[in-house]
């Protein structure tokens, strides 16, 4: 197993079981996990409140198609379904079974994460932005449907 990929001309080393990247920005040392950058590269900045989320559960399958952007109430009972099964650091055949019955009731929640940073910074948006970040929206949906 490869603890080192390239991607975007960068190293990633496997890092807390994350795909991780740690640049010095102004001097300080960041880490950036894969799966984070390559949700904003695709979608856009992670609103607060938010997380990426791994739906096979595997953190080194950082394929658009398996990251989920869910709140953190909703990831956080999506991998309580599963706490009963689950042994150590990773879930057994039966836990992964039942968080896969329950992403089926949870939908990419983009739009409950913008609510909720929106509320949070206290920001209110226009009809017209609104409408605008709609057709942004679809054009994205109608991308990643392409897998373009
Ligand atoms: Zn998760």
């Amino acid at each position: 197993m490869s603890t080192k990929i390239i991607y975007d001309g960068i190293k990633w080393h496997l890092q807390s079981g994350y795909f991780t990247y740690r640049p010095k920005i102004n001097g300080k040392v960041v880490a950036i996990r894969l799966h984070k950058y390559i949700y904003e590269k695709f979608y856009g900045k992670i609103p607060i409140n938010c997380v990426v989320h791994h739906k096979d559960l595997n953190r080194r399958n950082n394929n658009i198609e398996n990251l989920q952007l869910l709140t953190l109430v909703e990831h956080g009972k999506l991998h309580n379904i599963g706490r009963k099964t689950f042994l150590g650091r990773h879930h057994t055949k039966e836990s992964k079974l039942k968080i896969s019955l329950a992403h089926k009731g949870i939908k990419e929640s983009r739009e409950t994460c913008r609510k909720i940073s929106e509320g949070q910074l206290g920001k209110k948006r226009t009809e017209e932005t609104k409408l605008r970040m709609r057709e942004a929206w679809k054009i994205r949906k109608s991308r990643s449907k392409n897998g373009l």
